[in-house]
């Protein structure tokens, strides 16, 4: 079980890298489990989606 320190940390390195099986299996369990975290990933989903758009290659 990852702790949340781990869990948001794997969440901010999906942006810019693909995460292996076995660590996007136990994101998503502590995903489940944790608002916290939950919250976390739909802010920085946000913001990077943001930052695409400023960077202009949304379209
Ligand atoms: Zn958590």
């Amino acid at each position: 079980m990852l702790s949340c320190k781990d869990a948001t940390k794997l969440v901010s390195q999906k942006q810019d890298a693909q995460l292996s099986l076995m660590q996007r299996i136990s994101l998503r369990l502590h995903l489940m489990m944790c608002s916290g975290c939950k919250n976390y990933e739909r802010q920085i989903d946000v913001i990077h989606k943001a930052c695409r758009r400023i960077s202009g290659s949304d379209d």
